[in-house]
């Protein structure tokens, strides 16, 4: 039979009703004879508080034991999602990601998947099981040990699956209807698309938009996998939600997609290093083995052999950023003055394949964030995307300006 990825994020989970409402809309699927894989979130609010406990308990923590802890919200949604597909007479079980087992890379919180294998899985669709229920957001690391997958992980989980057992769609469920122009909380005039490009979801996620994790567009575009984005909260049609999807498959869109938002953001500045040759190298390697993820880098010009190096990573990550620094400082192998953070900053993105082909999106998104006032600290480019780091007071403004100049709001 063939086989269906449905995946329930944290909302849609949250309490014991919206799991009966989810297992109804698994229920139907199961009607029209598909094999369902169900991946399930944490309900909404636990990770956050199972991560809040781990900070408080042990603040530079093992990672191998925050896995242990964060995974364990899925693990209750997914027994319960099995025993409500059970008690509506549709046979179902949970796996937890060691018992598929969800292999990954030994990256603890942010690690990747290498393989899936399908034969326990299929086997037990043989025996008329219909529904497997899988904890999203874990596996297991090559030592044995827990691992999870990075926040939002199990939007990945999903994709992996769906990729693994070939399945004919991955319907991501959620609180909002699809992929939206902009966050829907930060302006009414957010228009949903019907279908969205992979690179142009992709440079959205990576840029903050929260409703797909990177990761998991990424493996949608390697695999070829049908992706769609949709409530989990309205009745559905076979044509609701967006679509992720070649750019081939779209006929019309603007030359701006979408405009994303990430509100914890950090800028570093390393004031005073010595400009040589392998003074980035050494910083970066740093940072990276520290476990920090940079996002943007801006150099100074130097004077004197002495230049100021900028970087900006997520907030929670200004610590470790501190320490890494202040450690390689120490062992000599790194000079510097000071390290100022500024830990109220956001970036907002504009992203959009037509900026291939059409200049002056730049122009026009600097005029507009000029226009308001708002001064912009860092900027970084790419083929199809420009973002800027501002004053985090001015990101909602940032985004219903830059919404409202694009004329967002309106199909091209
Ligand atoms: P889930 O718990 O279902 O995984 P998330 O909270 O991770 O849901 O993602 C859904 C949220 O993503 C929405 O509630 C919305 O606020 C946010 N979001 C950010 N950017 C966008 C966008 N461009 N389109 C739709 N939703 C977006
Ligand atoms: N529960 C995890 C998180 O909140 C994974 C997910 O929801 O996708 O990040
Ligand atoms: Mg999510």
């Amino acid at each position: 039979m063939p086989v269906l990825v449905m995946k329930f994020g944290g909302t849609s989970v949250a309490n014991l009703d919206r799991i009966r409402r989810a297992a109804k809309r698994v229920g139907v699927e199961v009607a029209k004879g598909y094999d369902v894989i169900v991946i399930v979130s944490a309900m909404s609010g636990k990770t956050n508080e199972l991560v809040g406990w781990v900070n408080e308990t042990s603040p530079l923590y093992d990672a191998r034991e925050y896995d242990a802890v964060v995974s364990s919200g899925e693990n209750v949604t997914a027994g319960l999602m099995a025993l409500t597909l059970q008690e509506m007479d549709v046979p179902a079980r949970s796996w937890q990601g060691w018992q598929v087992p969800v292999r990954t890379t030994d990256a603890h919180a942010s690690a990747r998947i290498e393989e899936i294998p399908t034969d326990n899985i299929t086997a037990k669709f043989g025996e008329g099981m219909r529904v497997a229920v899988v904890a999203g957001f874990q596996g297991i690391g090559p030592d044995g040990r827990i691992t999870t997958l990075g926040r939002g992980g199990s939007d990945t989980t999903a994709v992996a699956f769906a990729a693994a057992f070939d399945a004919e769609r991955c319907d991501i469920y959620t609180d909002v209807d699809g992929v939206y122009t902009t966050d829907p909380r930060i302006t009414d005039k957010a228009r949903k698309l019907d279908r969205i490009a992979f690179e142009e979801m992709l440079e959205l996620a990576s840029m903050g938009a929260k409703v797909l994790q990177t990761r998991s567009v990424e493996l949608a575009m390697r695999y070829k996998v049908k992706l769609r984005v949709l409530s989990s909260f309205e009745e559905q049609s076979d044509s609701a939600g967006t679509l992720v999807c070649d750019e081939e498959d779209i006929m019309e869109s603007n030359i701006v997609a979408g405009v994303a938002h990430s509100r914890d953001e950090a800028k570093m500045t390393l004031l005073s290093v010595a400009d040589r040759p392998g003074i980035a190298a050494t910083i970066f390697a740093a940072l990276s083995d520290a476990g920090v993820n940079v996002d943007m880098i801006v150099q100074n010009i130097s004077e004197e052999g002495r230049t100021d190096m900028t970087f900006s990573c997520p907030t929670e990550q200004v610590t470790r950023a501190d320490n890494a620094m202040a450690a390689a400082k120490d062992k000599g192998v790194l000079n510097f003055g000071e390290l100022v953070a500024d830990k109220n900053v956001a970036k907002v993105s504009v992203v959009g394949i037509g900026m291939r082909s059409h200049t002056g999106v730049a122009a026009k998104m600097f005029q507009v964030l000029s226009a308001e006032g708002i001064n912009i600290k860092v900027i970084t480019t790419s083929e199809i995307k420009i973002s800027v780091l501002i004053d985090r007071k001015y990101m909602e403004l940032a985004v219903q300006a830059l919404h409202d100049a694009f004329e967002l709001d309106k199909v091209a």
